[in-house]
């Protein structure tokens, strides 16, 4: 459904995604897992479209999306942190895409109500980011990110400015709305545990490749390479 094809990407002499190679199915939950500077937030970005590869090919749905603007992919997306709009209240947030879509006020507001409660705060349409926790942020990125029904949903480290127990519920309830939605998901981590606990399959990453694709399972108990043993923390 995903399918990324001999990506590559340089900034200058510095090749940091070398030839890179994925295809993931229609509804997967797949995590780009490595450690900073590996290149997985540089995968995201040109998925996204916000970077241009130096080569490759990327298609949705059969579809080659490489030359297209972000705009024009039909993918939503969200980032580590601090990306809602702070001057609009939660609803006008979760509002937003379809808004610039030019979908009519009435749908919009039907839309938001239920992504308000998918995200469990339908009572939370009239409040500010500044009045939420973080957790609470990271979910109305989600549904804010969700509401136009994108093709794709691209994770960038969502939960890595949370603290450790609202992290471990959030897993559960990313996980629930994805597969309820059915939507294709590539999730950025550097943190093992939460890649293995929540993925179809793990892409584990190391200088600019895939050094292993597999289930959580697999790569658990047969880690491929001595890097990937050493990453997912089965060697010392
Ligand atoms: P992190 O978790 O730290 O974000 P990452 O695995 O996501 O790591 P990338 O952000 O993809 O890694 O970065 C990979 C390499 O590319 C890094 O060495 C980074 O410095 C470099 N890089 C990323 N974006 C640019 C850019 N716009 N210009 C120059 N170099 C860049």
């Amino acid at each position: 459904y995903l399918d990324l094809n001999g990506l590559q990407k340089s900034f200058g002499a510095n090749q940091v995604v070398k030839s890179f190679d994925l295809g993931i199915e229609k509804g997967e939950f797949v995590s780009l897992l490595g450690p900073s500077g590996c290149g997985k937030t540089t995968v995201l970005r040109m998925v996204a479209g916000f970077e241009a590869p130096s080569s490759g090919v990327i298609r949705i749905d059969g579809q080659d999306v490489t030359a297209l603007r972000p705009n024009q992919r039909n993918i939503g997306m969200v980032f580590q942190a601090y990306a809602l709009f702070p001057n609009l209240n939660v609803a006008q947030n979760v509002g937003f895409g379809l808004k610039i879509a030019g979908v009519p006020a009435a749908e919009i507001t039907a839309r938001v109500a239920e992504m308000l409660a998918m995200i469990g705060l339908p009572e939370m349409g009239a409040r500010y980011p500044f009045q939420l926790s973080g957790g609470q942020q990271q979910r109305v990125a989600l549904a804010r990110a969700l509401a136009p029904r994108p093709r794709v949903l691209l994770l960038d480290e969502p939960l890595s400015a949370l603290d450790a127990k609202i992290r471990v519920s959030l897993r559960a309830e990313i996980r629930d709305i994805q597969r309820k939605l059915g939507i294709t998901t590539i999730f950025v981590t550097h943190d093992q545990e939460e890649a293995l606990s929540m993925s179809d399959r793990v892409v584990v990453m190391n200088g600019g490749r895939a050094e292993q694709v597999g289930a959580p399972f697999e790569i658990y108990n047969h880690p491929a390479t001595r890097f990937v043993a050493q990453f997912v923390g089965t060697l010392n």
